[in-house]
């Protein structure tokens, strides 16, 4: 899911609208925004599925008004799909759909991405010790009940921040997985907080209103604050990044334009910062930097990388590629780089049809076949008689890159090497990344050479583990998809998953 936050400024729901359209490659199901005006004192709020564009047309957005808005894009990762063969169920994916709120003890609205391993546990806790029931499937939901629970106790003389954060930290100590949220308070401002591994992304910035935003409002602060999912939308939106939140970072913008935050929860937990090797790998925008790493360099570098292990097999004369051809749209830096390095022609010989959606956000098997048949064409006249050197940023449930080399075969290559810019992905992803079934994950029982032998490729060549980390440069990162160490105790998730 992609979500985005902007205090300060008379515009922030459109602000959020755009910000939201940078963020809709997170996300394709549904979308929302939720904004507060000061002035008329209410909330105001707009969701349904579809894309960003389609559910937010002008005249909607003319009815919005506020100085705080957030807004999410939805990619179901859990709760009611699509299913083969039975018509979509819309009244319980329209539920679904976030922001949410809560009316007590003060109006609360909450966007987040990511995912809670406990649900169930914190769904029968939620009903059983506190007699609150859940409308919805989606674990935001249970969030904001365990927030809004948090936010009750006054203390007289407590301020409201340190209130705020004890609230945040009660739900940090109950509710486990990956998560980034942002949240509107009325009539009080603007909150975000990052869990405490840090395995989603959360990005601040800020910029100087503009004399005519000055003018156009009474309850200007000078400076309008953006949290977003991504970098890319506070470069479009002309913020300044300030940082990403830390891991167990609690944020809080006040109604006087005045910032707070703590950030001593992981620390004072040991708690070491996880964050998800994914997002470089295929999930964020190459045009975004996440945790001071630009995913375009950390793609150039896979590339080089893969170059390396790539080298050695030619010179032993295992493979002998003529073309290096990226698969659009992920994999196009990378190959850059590997063809660079490797000193083997690019070509970008598989041409995407572009108003087809990304595969894997649809939802079923049979949706994902239809859409990759329709997503690409190979042009063969290049293709014919020459070995093909096919560059993925991930192989997932394999239906892609099985396809893909069928179609090439098709065009007449001769030898097909495929290779890709992420290990095999053995287990499933609990933290809000859609590949919760080892029994869809093409690798999760199968070694290279059967994966290899299944996909039809000649040779099948993986970005080892220590490359991809060292490519993204970070020590310290989440790939339980690859190795199954996870960092958050999914003990509890099976009954969670066969639950919902
Ligand atoms: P698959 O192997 O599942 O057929 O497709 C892999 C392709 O889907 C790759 O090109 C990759 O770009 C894209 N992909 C990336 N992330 C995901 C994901 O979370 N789930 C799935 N199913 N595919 C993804
Ligand atoms: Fe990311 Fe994989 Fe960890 Fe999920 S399991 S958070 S996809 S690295």
């Amino acid at each position: 899911c992609g979500i985005v936050g902007v205090f300060g400024t008379p515009y922030s729901f459109q602000e959020v609208y755009q910000g939201l359209l940078l963020l809709q490659h997170r996300g394709q199901d549904a979308a929302g925004i939720l904004s507060f005006d000061f002035l008329d004192k209410n909330f105001h709020s707009h969701k349904d599925l579809g894309l960003v564009s389609d559910v937010f047309r002008p005249e909607i957005l003319a009815g919005f008004s506020g100085q705080m808005s957030i807004a999410h894009t939805r990619y179901a990762t859990v709760g009611p799909r699509e299913k083969e063969n039975s018509p979509l169920n819309s009244i319980d994916l329209k539920r679904d759909i976030q922001p949410m709120t809560i009316n007590y003890p003060h109006g609360i609205g909450m966007v987040h991405n990511g995912n809670i391993v406990n649900y169930y546990e914190l769904k029968t806790y939620l009903l059983e010790e506190k007699r609150r029931h859940l409308f919805t499937n989606n674990d935001l939901e249970a969030l904001l009940n365990i927030l809004s629970d948090g936010l009750r106790e006054k203390v007289e003389g407590k301020h409201h921040f340190d209130i705020f954060q004890d609230a945040v930290k009660s739900l940090f100590d109950k509710a486990k997985g990956g998560f980034s949220v942002l949240g509107l308070l009325a009539d009080k401002g603007l909150f975000a907080f990052r869990d405490p591994h840090g395995l989603r992304p959360l990005i601040l910035g800020e910029r100087k209103l503009t004399e005519e935003e000055m003018a156009v409002h009474p309850t200007h602060f000078g400076k309008s604050y953006c949290l977003s999912s991504e970098s890319n939308s506070l470069n479009f939106l002309g913020y300044d990044v300030v940082r990403d939140l830390a891991p167990g970072e609690i944020l809080f913008i006040d109604q006087t334009g005045e910032i707070f935050s703590s950030m001593d929860y992981s620390k004072k937990k040991n708690i070491a910062p996880k964050s998800c090797m994914f997002e470089w790998v295929y999930f964020a925008n190459p045009e975004s930097v996440l945790e001071e790493r630009s995913v375009y360099s950390a793609r150039l570098d896979f590339g080089k990388n893969l170059a390396g292990e790539i080298q050695a097999l030619i010179e032993s004369g295992e493979i002998k590629p003529d073309l290096v051809v990226p698969i659009p749209e992920t994999s196009r830096v990378a190959a850059i780089s590997l063809s660079e390095t490797l000193k083997i022609p690019y070509r970008e010989v598989l041409i995407k049809n572009r108003y087809i959606q990304r595969s894997f956000i649809l939802n079923t098997q049979a949706s994902r076949n239809r859409a990759v048949q329709l997503k690409l064409t190979a042009i063969a006249s290049e293709i014919k008689g020459k070995n093909i050197l096919l560059l993925d940023d991930s192989i997932v449930r394999g239906t892609t890159s099985k396809r893909i080399i069928e179609m090439v075969k098709e065009a007449g290559a001769n030898e097909i090497y495929f290779a890709t810019t992420c290990p095999p992905i053995r287990y499933p992803c609990y933290y809000g990344v859609d590949f919760p079934d080892p029994k869809e994950l093409v690798a999760a029982d199968r070694t290279v050479e059967e994966v290899q032998e299944y996909l039809g490729a000649t040779r099948l060549i993986y970005l080892s583990e220590t490359a991809t980390k060292k490519s993204i440069g970070k020590e310290s990162l989440c790939m339980a998809c690859i190795n199954g160490c996870y960092p958050v105790d999914i003990g509890s998730a099976k009954t969670f998953q066969d639950m919902r």
